[in-house]
Order: C-alpha cells, then sequence, then structure tokens
C-alpha cells in the first residue's frame, strides 16, 4: 500500500521494483539500422518476424526517395496544426489518394492511427450515446471509447449472438456504435464483417472498422477486410494506418463527405496536433502507389502465410484460427512463452513473447508476423529453430 505521505517518485519506483520481480517488465531493445526482416542488434544479424512491415515498404527505395525529396521542397517539419497555417499540397495529395485507394467519397489523415481512433470515437460518439466492441478490441479503440463519454458495451470475441443481445436491448441510447478491427492484432482472425454488417442495419446501428492491419494485406487490391469480403457502403466509418503494410505513418479515415468534414471540424487529435510531415505524406502515397500497382508482394506475404501455417501445423502447434500474416503460437503461460523467445533470440530469431496486458492472462504467445520479404529458406530455418524448442 502507498502511504499518504509518499511522494510521486517513490510510489512509482515502488511500482517499478514490482514489475521487475515478475516476468512483466519490458526490455526496449536497441536496433542498428532499418526496419526489415533481418534486424542488427548489438552488432549481430536477427531474422526478424516482429514487424507490421507486410510488404516490405519500410526501407523501400521509393519511399525513401518520395520522402527525401519532400524534405527539400516542405522542410522537415510541419509546423503547426493544419487549422492554424494551413495544410500542405502533400496531405491534400494523400487525402485524395487515400479516397481514391478505398473508393471512398473523402479521406483525411491524423498523425498516426491511434489518433484516428482517438478522434473518431470521441467526436462521433458522447453522452447518450452507446459504443459496442469486442473484446478483443486495440488498445486504441478502448482509450478513445474512454475519451468519448458514451457507455461503453463489450461483447466476448467474435461473439455476435452477445452482439444482437446487446443491440436488443440498447434501443434507448441515442446513437449505436459498433466497432471492430478488422484483422485482430493479436490472434490474427478476421470479424466477420458481412454478420456485422447485417446486424448493424437490422438494429439501425453505425458500423465502424479498424483495418489497420488489413491495409495493403487483404483484398484483391489491397483495400482491406471490407473488399475481402465484398463491403462497401455497409460500413459507415473505415479507418486504417499507413505505418504498417504502407511503410510510413499516420492513421486515416475513408467515408462519407460529411463524416470527414465532421471530423476536420470536431476531432481533436487532428486539431490539436501538429499535422503530419511532409516526408512521411510522400512515402504514404509512394506506399499506396506500391499496394496499388504492385499485387505479386501481397501474393508472396500470402504464400509466406500459407506456407509457415502448414509447416507449423505439421509440427503439432495450436495456431488459434488465424486468417493472416499474423501467425499466434499460443504457449499459455508467461514464463515458457519467454524462455522461447529467449531461446528462439539465442538461435538468431527475433519473434516476441507476448503478455499481459497485451493479451489475457494465461494466453501468453509468440506473435510470428510475416512480411513478403522473408525468403522461403528464412521460414525452413524458422521452422527447424521452433521444431528444436
Ligand atoms: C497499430 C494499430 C493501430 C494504431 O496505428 P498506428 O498508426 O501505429 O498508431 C490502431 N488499430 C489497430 C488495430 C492497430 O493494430
Amino acid at each position: 500500500m502507498a502511504m499518504a505521505d509518499e511522494s510521486l517518485l517513490e510510489y512509482l519506483s515502488e511500482q517499478l521494483v514490482k514489475l521487475k520481480k515478475t516476468t512483466l517488465y519490458r526490455k526496449i531493445k536497441l536496433i542498428e539500422g532499418p526496419c526489415g526482416s533481418n534486424l542488427i542488434i548489438n552488432g549481430k544479424k536477427y531474422l526478424a518476424f516482429c514487424s507490421n512491415d507486410y510488404l516490405g515498404l519500410a526501407n523501400h527505395p521509393k519511399l525513401k526517395q518520395a520522402a527525401k525529396a519532400a524534405i527539400s521542397q516542405y522542410g522537415s517539419g510541419s509546423g503547426a496544426s493544419r487549422l492554424i497555417c494551413g495544410t500542405q499540397s502533400l496531405h491534400i495529395q494523400l487525402e485524395q489518394k487515400l479516397a481514391k485507394f478505398k473508393q471512398a467519397p473523402a479521406a483525411i489523415v491524423f498523425p498516426s492511427g491511434y489518433m484516428a481512433n482517438l478522434g473518431i470515437i470521441s467526436s462521433v460518439v458522447g453522452r447518450g450515446d452507446i459504443i459496442i466492441i469486442d473484446r478483443l478490441s486495440h488498445a486504441s479503440i478502448i482509450d478513445a471509447c474512454r475519451l468519448s463519454y458514451a457507455k461503453l458495451a463489450v461483447y466476448p470475441h467474435n461473439d455476435l449472438n452477445k452482439l444482437e443481445h446487446i443491440l436488443k436491448r440498447s434501443q434507448n441510447y441515442n446513437q449505436r456504435l459498433i466497432i471492430t478491427d478488422s484483422i485482430f492484432s493479436m490472434d490474427g482472425d478476421l470479424a466477420d464483417l458481412p454478420a456485422l454488417a447485417g446486424l448493424a442495419r437490422r438494429y439501425n446501428a453505425a458500423l465502424m472498422i479498424d483495418e489497420a492491419h488489413a491495409t495493403g494485406v487483404l483484398g484483391e487490391s489491397g483495400r482491406g477486410a471490407a473488399e475481402h469480403f465484398g463491403l462497401k457502403d455497409e460500413i459507415d466509418i473505415s479507418m486504417g494506418t499507413l505505418s504498417k503494410a504502407a511503410g510510413s505513418m499516420g492513421g486515416f479515415v475513408t467515408g462519407d463527405k460529411q463524416l470527414i468534414d465532421f471530423l476536420r471540424q470536431r476531432a481533436r487529435s487532428f486539431i490539436y496536433t501538429t499535422a503530419l510531415p511532409a516526408a512521411a505524406c510522400a512515402a504514404s502515397i509512394a506506399g499506396l502507389d506500391i499496394i496499388i500497382n504492385q499485387p505479386q508482394l501481397r501474393k508472396k506475404l500470402w504464400q509466406n502465410t500459407k506456407y509457415l501455417k502448414n509447416g507449423l501445423k505439421k509440427l503439432g502447434f495450436k495456431l488459434m484460427g488465424t486468417q493472416s500474416p499474423i501467425i499466434p503460437i499460443l504457449l499459455y503461460d508467461e514464463d515458457t512463452t519467454m524462455r522461447a523467445a529467449e531461446y528462439l533470440f539465442e538461435h538468431g530469431i527475433l519473434i516476441p513473447g507476448i503478455r499481459p496486458p497485451t493479451v489475457p492472462k494465461g494466453k501468453c504467445r509468440l506473435r510470428i508476423s510475416l512480411s513478403a520479404t522473408h525468403s522461403k529458406d528464412e521460414l525452413d530455418y524458422l521452422l527447424s529453430i521452433i521444431k528444436s524448442v
């Protein structure tokens, strides 16, 4: 128990001592050089299965070139919020590109996906409204719900019967907003978007999806899970990030012109923060060009996914129903998980052990994320080491 006269710093250092006694204290590794399927740590090369750089664009020459050219023309910083000094033409270009890519009437960019979720959710609903989310929703969605002052209801992961039950019993709220990740970031499985869209329509609720992991990854053209399921107008609010497959930085929302205009007027994480630097916008535009024009990268990513999943299944691992390049290996307790991660690291492989609070207690796992840039030899090496864990 903290005593009343204890200083804040004393209290915090006690908390740290407690954390260090558990396996939950996180040490952050120093990476030398760019993000990629190979990382240099302490001068040693590691085969990495941890980034969300699904298409290998984070260090792509075209993106780097675009960013450099943008810095030459527009400088390194954007100086202020877009509402204060105005918007640079690259912001507009990026928004137009996103709207076209997602086949939506309009788009708005935020400095990150996290900020996009905060801005959207806390502005479109408020007191008197209800938000209904999947239990495994990304932390940025949960934080945003808290900021919104709306009532929050949570249904068990992908349990649409429970969702329907909540919809039936929440008719007295003004606005009802259902929010789901399309690809769940820790389990790698998909939300059943057609069924969710059906429920939203039947009960006159709005549907928002978070396509952070699906953008550039799912769908014939890389537009995400909505495209994969053949949905478009059924989704009221679609958000995504440019920091994963698109190889850059920034969050975005696409949808109706009124929605986007409303967000420009009211989303606090758009208004009260400095605009993305031109370099990030230019890199995103170049990344989207590659997503659109080089479907073979997406194809390779899915080939890698299939190959590794089959290999792991042959070794007898439980893969938690993943339907994406995120492949979790459930090892249950923290100790086993962190020891397995350590063993892999000693053998030159970087796969993060995921534990609470990121996942529920007793659901610790190794979380493999694949990239189009992984070679078959690298996947075979991974399988051989996992076999020996
Ligand atoms: C990564 C992620 C975000 C946040 O995106 P950033 O651009 O990294 O801030 C939001 N939602 C989900 C589901 C994510 O996985």
